[in-house]
């Protein structure tokens, strides 16, 4: 695809600056819009997240580099939780003059988060503001797209991953502790399962969700989407080093996946091929809609999550 020259301004000197930095990794820039290629058979899917700093992140929690990157992965998470392959990116971002020296290093993180997921950086816009928001937009086609509605009584409920790191991180931050690696890693330098989501859709997943607001709030749009009971037992949930199960199931920004597929999945090819846990938590029942949690064989009530309008 050919590239279109920007005219003159700083706006345009910084797109250039980010352009330059991405390289081969930016395509099509500088027209109007982008124009992409979707493969025959396949259908295009398509999401936006925004990343607002003091809403998301803080300054003193992430360097630039973790932002972009941490923005980008969590927008290319939703096309994993469709089982979609990214295709492209789009990002608009406000920085305030504040902000403006980090850009480029933003941009950094943002470039190799474009290379992790294997999508050009095809647009996107720069404005200034009063504080920082990365605003991405990805776009990825799949062939069958696994939606949250997808979930049928018999299935059983599979996580991927280990829960707990993104939560424990946040709440020392604001306890002015300093987190373990481990959770502070987990919240800066999240993954997208693409690679696996398509793994797990190849072989009979019904539906998938990936884990933003918490592990049972986003249970809980997957059984309500499914008109399905969802019952899990938090007993087998693999968690980060010093998190407890309760807390690693309303840990939110995990960006791991819930996904119901055939009891009978190969775990150990799954681990194999992606070196990371897929763990059995339950089974989806013909019940009332909703889910059930239970620890060491009690009921437990976990109200959790994040809403972000419940304040
Ligand atoms: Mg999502």
């Amino acid at each position: 695809m050919a590239e279109t020259r920007l005219g003159p301004g700083r706006e345009f000197d910084a797109i250039r600056a980010l352009v330059a930095r991405w390289g081969a990794r930016a395509r099509g820039i500088g027209d109007d819009a982008a124009v992409l290629d979707v493969p025959d058979g396949e259908q295009l899917v398509v999401s936006t997240d925004v990343s607002v700093e003091h809403v998301h992140f803080r300054r003193e929690w992430l360097t630039a580099g973790e932002i972009g990157w941490r923005a980008t992965v969590a927008a290319a998470s939703d096309l994993a939780a469709m089982a979609a392959t990214p295709i492209g990116i789009l990002t608009a971002l406000t920085v305030p003059p504040s902000w403006r020296g980090e850009l480029p290093a933003i941009g950094v993180g943002i470039g190799e988060a474009a290379e992790r997921v294997g999508a050009a950086i095809v647009g996107g816009d720069l404005s200034d503001g009063d504080v920082l928001s990365l605003a991405v937009t990805v776009l990825g086609c799949s062939r069958r797209p696994l939606r949250r509605s997808g979930a049928k009584p018999g299935d059983a409920l599979w996580v991927t991953g280990a829960f707990g790191g993104p939560g424990r991180a946040v709440r020392d931050w604001l306890a002015l502790r300093t987190p373990l690696a481990e959770a502070s890693l987990r919240f800066a330098r999240p993954s997208a399962r693409i690679a696996h989501a398509r793994w797990l859709a190849e072989r009979g997943a019904t539906a998938c969700i990936d884990i933003s607001d918490g592990l049972v709030a986003d249970l809980g749009h997957l059984a309500a989407a499914s008109e399905v009971r969802v019952e899990v037992a938090l007993d087998a949930l693999p968690c980060v080093a010093d998190v407890s199960r309760l807390d690693a199931a309303v840990s939110g920004e995990e960006y791991e996946l819930a996904v119901t597929a055939p009891a009978d999945l190969d775990v150990g090819a799954f681990e194999l091929a992606f070196g990371i846990p897929l763990t059995r938590l339950g089974v989806v029942t013909a019940g009332d809609p909703g889910v059930a949690v239970t620890l060491e064989g009690s009921r437990v009530e976990l109200t959790g999550g994040y809403d972000h309008f419940s304040l």
